[in-house]
């Protein structure tokens, strides 16, 4: 008795271990992800791991490269990392949320006065990259007859300095492969940071795993979404209705100016700038925009 009593308390006390970037493009979006979600982190002295003193998890700080093969191993339960490290290293892990963030993609690029002719342009071609096990599928795939030299930083200035012909590598504007006189030529997969979960989870860390998610979710759609307040004159009420639907139905409040109301709805931002010109048509006044916090459906 006393010791399910205890085994109970335990299971209550466990924590989910979530592995995120320490630094790099991905650290910073990922802690906002925890603040969005009110999940608060103490410092954690080192950084090398902190908890929360307001939700069952913790936070261990790694190297991306590393997140993949600490979740599959179960030394975190979760880990936040790119689509393209999760690729490349070809773990058994589920992916559990796609986070909408750290977006880019693998390209192959080669020197900007080359003349592209097509894919078996890479025919006998020495390519440098540190994915070469995406690469590697990729050629096999299209039938490319191509050397692999793997490299792990800097991949870009290999064709400058005679290292490769060309490269595969991450490219988000461009910017970078402009300034080494490279182009790209062909896009092999997209990529953004996603939450992946070892295999295995218990019952309680999945527990509080689907209510991180909820909360994500509620935090992503929110900022889909926008608050919109607008004064109607009261025979156009139906009209402006028909415009702006909102979640269920727009809530409307009598202005003291009589023959008008003030109308409240929800608007997604893509659709704003669509309607605002038929709402002012319509004889809208003073239209605020407010932007939602969280938005539980
Ligand atoms: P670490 O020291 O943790 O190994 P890193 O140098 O390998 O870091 P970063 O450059 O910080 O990695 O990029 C982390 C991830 O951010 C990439 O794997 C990719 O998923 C994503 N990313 C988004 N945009 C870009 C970009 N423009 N260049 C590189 N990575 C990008
Ligand atoms: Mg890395």
């Amino acid at each position: 008795m006393l010791q399910t009593f205890f085994s109970l308390k335990n299971k209550n006390m466990e924590k989910l271990r979530i592995a995120i970037q320490k630094s790099g493009r991905l650290s910073e979006k990922s802690l906002t992800l925890f603040a969005e979600c009110d999940i608060t982190l103490d410092s954690g002295g080192g950084r090398l791991l902190a908890s929360s003193p307001d939700f069952p998890i913790e936070v261990l700080y790694l190297r991306d490269d590393d997140i993949p093969q600490y979740v599959a191993d179960g030394v975190a339960d979760v880990g936040i990392v790119g689509e393209n490290v999760i690729n490349e290293k070809c773990k058994k892990l589920i992916v559990t949320e796609k986070l909408g963030f750290g977006k880019c993609r693998l390209s192959l690029a080669i020197p900007k006065n080359e003349n592209y002719t097509g894919k078996e342009y890479f025919n006998g071609k020495r390519i440098a990259t540190s994915y070469p096990n995406i690469l590697n599928k990729y050629l096999i795939e299209n039938k490319i007859n191509a050397e692999i030299h793997e490299i792990s930083g800097s991949v870009e200035i290999a064709p400058n300095i005679g290292l490769a012909d060309s490269i595969f590598d991450i490219v988000s504007s461009g910017s970078t492969l402009f300034s080494n006189n490279l182009k790209e030529v062909e896009i092999v997969q997209y990529s953004e940071a996603v939450m992946v979960e070892h295999d295995n989870l218990n019952e309680n860390k999945k527990n509080i795993l689907n209510d991180i998610i909820f909360r994500i979710r509620s935090v992503q759609e929110a900022k889909k979404n926008k608050y919109i307040l607008l004064n109607v004159p009261n025979e156009k009420i139906d009209a402006i209705i028909k415009i702006i639907p909102g979640m269920k139905s727009p809530s409307i409040l009598p202005l003291a100016k009589e023959g008008w109301s003030s109308l409240h709805s929800v608007i997604a931002e893509k659709d704003f700038w669509k309607v605002i010109d038929k709402l002012k048509q319509k004889g809208a006044q003073g239209i605020l925009i407010i932007p939602i916090e969280k938005m539980i459906l």
